[in-house]
């Protein structure tokens, strides 16, 4: 017997591509270590364009609890640890979903289990080999050891990844040793919190807005109040003793009045908990080495991790590479997968995990002690008065910059506008981003956008006069949903998105032209296989 996809581990991003693959008619087996879901604290939220991403498919409406749409932040966000003013954009980059981790993992478990998932907790891969058809895997269990043959084996195992080092997989990155970071839930004194705004009033010190880390030239302090929760206290040092002594609550009142200069009398949580009280001594920023090799496929932070910078990219990346090898790999396992698509996984995840390694570099240089910074943040202080540079920074931190090089006309730096290309029609700004929001007017109803990628099938949306694409026999292909709608001014005209909601193909004009029609089929046709 051979399976077609072991995950080796059950965190949210196992389990995201774990429903990924069941969308796409693949049954793959989960392998989880752990006999009973983590109750660690970790992440508190997500952060960016993931928070669309999982609207896409559903997930936001089960995550948040209600079913309105996500609304992007226009208020302020933060880049190391000074404000992103976001009031000064017409449309802010920055969505945010604040849920624990372990309710993530919950709602990524229940629905992989509804999808027909089969998740074996108390499973450890401890071994592997591969060869030209197969990877054999090596498995303890409470049973006893056992093994198994499967077509691909995912490493979705964590920072930790047994699978990556299996595979010989490298690790390189930068380790900073020198940072000490120090949380817990805790209470503050009620009449300190403004009731206008959430600020907690420092006597002494001052205003320290929520959620938005403040630096002081001896470290970093933040107040985090999440919503049905005490609030989460942060503090950043460098070059701290060494200490075996379990972390307090008084460890880390000292460390506030070191960064703030003044006393914020905390107390024990109050309500239900797991509560956070840790000292994390170090950080990495890593990318593994290969993202694939040969069989085996690595995700999440067994691919890539970040050292705390604020604005948690861990998720936001891991579980967009989750969804991006999802329906690749199923197209391969079905056999209908046109040739190199699989190994646009790495291309396309690896350029996204490096231009949140220079996020996260870039952010800890910022928050650093010391004048210089002081004055180097003075500089930035001024350039963030400029709305351009705040877009720049507020979409580098969302993940909102990215653009795949979906077609060899497509600009290859990140970021910056499509320019002229030598010779060709110009591409369509939106060809390789994420799918714009739009509110659409089918012949059954309105419906988002955001509501008819559910099933993650890549889908045509006709918006063009009389829905011409629909109506064009050449343009069928059966791994294709096609949707018209009614057309809409200052949106495009037709749009083909691939699965994971990304732009493969995009047209303005009312009527498109051969030359378009003829660079559609072959968009189909690269990304989903022959017509
Ligand atoms: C304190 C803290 C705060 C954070 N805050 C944020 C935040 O606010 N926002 C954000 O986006 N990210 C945040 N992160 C990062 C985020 O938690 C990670 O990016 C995320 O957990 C990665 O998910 P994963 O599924 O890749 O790995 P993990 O969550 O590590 O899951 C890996 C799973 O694999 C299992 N496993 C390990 N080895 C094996 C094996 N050999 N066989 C089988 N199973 C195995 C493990 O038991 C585990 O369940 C935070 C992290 C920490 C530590």
């Amino acid at each position: 017997m051979i399976t077609d996809v072991v995950i080796a581990g059950g965190g949210p991003n196992g389990l995201m591509l774990a429903c990924e693959l069941s969308l796409a008619g693949v049954r793959p087996l989960v392998l989880e270590r752990l006999p009973e879901p983590s109750q660690e604290p970790k992440a508190n939220g997500l952060l960016g364009q993931v928070v669309k991403m999982l609207d896409h498919r559903g997930l936001h409406e089960r995550l948040s609890g209600s079913p309105e749409p996500p609304r992007p932040n226009s208020a302020y966000f933060m880049f190391g640890a000074m404000g992103l003013d976001l009031s000064l954009l017409a449309d802010s980059p920055v969505y945010a979903l604040p849920v624990p981790q372990r309710r993530i993992v919950q709602v990524l478990e229940d629905r992989a289990i509804e999808l027909g998932v089969e998740i074996r907790r108390g499973h450890e891969v401890v071994g592997l080999s591969q060869d030209d058809d197969a990877v054999a895997v090596d498995i303890t269990s409470p049973d006893g050891e056992y093994h198994l043959r499967a077509r691909y084996l995912i490493g979705a195992d964590g920072a930790h990844s047994a699978t990556r080092k299996l595979s010989g997989i490298g690790f390189p990155g930068v380790t900073y040793d020198r940072m000490t970071v120090r949380s817990a839930h805790a209470t503050v004194p009620a009449d300190w919190v403004d009731p206008a705004n959430g600020a907690l009033n420092v006597p002494g010190y001052g205003p320290v807005i929520p959620f938005l880390p403040h630096r002081t030239e001896q470290g970093g302090f933040s107040y985090a109040p999440m919503p049905g929760h005490p609030p989460l206290v942060t503090t950043t040092e460098w070059d701290q003793p060494a200490t075996d002594a379990a972390m307090s609550l008084e460890e880390l009142r000292a460390s506030i009045r070191r960064v703030l200069g003044v006393d914020v009398p905390l107390g024990p949580p109050n309500g239900e908990g797991p509560h956070a009280l840790r000292r994390l001594t170090g950080g990495n920023t890593r990318v593994a080495e290969r993202f694939a090799h040969g069989r085996v496929f690595l995700i999440g932070d067994a691919a890539h991790v970040y050292a705390a910078t604020g604005g948690g990219p861990g998720l936001n990346l891991g579980l967009q590479d989750a969804i991006n090898l999802g329906w690749k790999l199923a197209a391969e396992i079905r056999g209908s997968a046109p040739p190199g698509l699989l190994s646009t996984y790495e291309t396309e995840r690896r350029s996204a995990a490096h231009r949140m390694v220079l996020n996260a570099q870039a952010q800890s240089a910022l928050i650093a002690p010391g004048s210089d910074v002081t004055g180097l943040r003075e500089v930035f202080s001024e350039l963030l008065r400029d709305p351009n540079t705040v877009r720049r920074l507020a979409e580098l931190t969302a993940g909102a910059d990215v653009r795949y090089d979906m077609s060899e006309d497509v600009a290859e730096d990140i970021g910056e506008d499509v320019g002229e290309n030598m010779g060709g029609p110009k591409p369509h700004p939106l060809i390789g981003r994420f799918a714009p929001n739009l509110e659409l007017h089918t012949p059954t109803g309105p419906v988002r956008l955001a509501e008819l990628t559910r099933t993650a099938r890549p889908l045509l949306l006709d918006l063009t006069e009389g829905a011409s694409l629909a109506r064009t026999p050449a343009l069928r292909h059966d791994q294709v949903d096609i949707v018209t709608a009614h057309p809409q001014p200052h949106a495009p005209t037709a749009l083909l998105l691939r699965p994971d909601c990304y732009v493969a193909w995009a047209s303005a004009s009312p009527q498109p032209d051969s030359a378009e029609m003829e660079s559609l089929r072959a968009a189909l046709q690269r990304w989903f296989g022959p017509m």
